[in-house]
């Protein structure tokens, strides 16, 4: 973000209305990066800004404000590609418009799962949350067809060969549901193509329900609701960093 007027950002962050807060400047109240600020000084979001000792948190202190990160909570039946050469619906739609840059998913959901989705127009943040290095946590709650025994489950857990090289499940957990129709959470640690759907399918299981509730730190609750989305709160983004 281009820098403001300190009595602006200091306005921005609620402390006050600019002419109080040129009075605040003028008398030395306010510092900036260590140093006593001066009216006319101008800041940037990464710039550090205490008043009376105190930090201030700008509204952008921890993120540029023009990069954004979504939160969409994608519904199943939409695809994550922005030209369908089927046409099909795509998650893009749902999004807000854009000051910056363009949209970019941080991997991809398959057309029939739903779930959670991060959105940014940070190209680099998006490449480095689903780059294999990173090997950031992403959960499911997945319901499978077919009789689950505890063998099978161990196998999950220990690897299974697919067709790219040996997958697994970093955790299993039982989560409801009867025999042959159960609900289970877990967490695999890349993101391959349809990695969720081929693991149980080694087993001889078949996925029917498929929704990502957790990538790392960023949880999906209750809301948003399918087709909707939500910034993520300053926490979830430094914890993602
Ligand atoms: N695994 C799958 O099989 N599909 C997804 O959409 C995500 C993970």
């Amino acid at each position: 973000a281009p820098p403001v007027r300190l009595q602006k950002a200091l306005a921005d962050a609620g402390l006050g209305s600019r002419r109080a807060l040129e009075e605040w400047i003028r008398a030395g109240r306010v510092r900036v990066n260590g140093r006593t600020a001066q009216l006319g000084d101008r800041v940037a979001a990464t710039d550090r800004v205490l008043v009376d000792g105190k930090a201030v948190r700008q509204r952008s202190a921890t993120r540029p404000h023009q990069l954004q990160v979504l939160l969409l909570h994608k519904p199943e039946g939409e695809v994550v590609t922005r030209r369908d050469p089927e046409e099909r619906p795509t998650i893009f739609k749902h999004l807000p418009g854009l000051r910056d840059g363009r949209w970019i998913t941080v991997g991809r959901l398959d057309i029939n799962t739903a779930g959670l989705l991060l959105v940014t127009n940070d190209g680099a943040l998006a490449h480095a949350l689903a780059h294999p290095q990173r090997a950031v946590e992403r959960e499911y709650a997945v319901r499978v067809q077919g009789a689950v025994t505890d063998e099978m489950l161990q196998r999950l857990r220990d690897g299974v060969a697919l067709d790219d090289g040996v997958a697994r499940f970093t955790a299993i957990q039982f989560a409801g549901g009867e025999r042959s129709n159960q609900w289970f959470h877990v967490v695999l640690r890349e993101g391959r193509n349809h990695e969720v759907r081929r693991l149980w399918e080694a087993v001889n299981c078949r996925v029917s329900r498929l929704k990502r509730i957790r990538f790392g730190n960023v949880i999906l609750g209750a809301r948003p609701l399918p087709g909707q989305w939500r910034e993520l709160t300053d926490e979830e983004y430094v914890g993602l960093l």
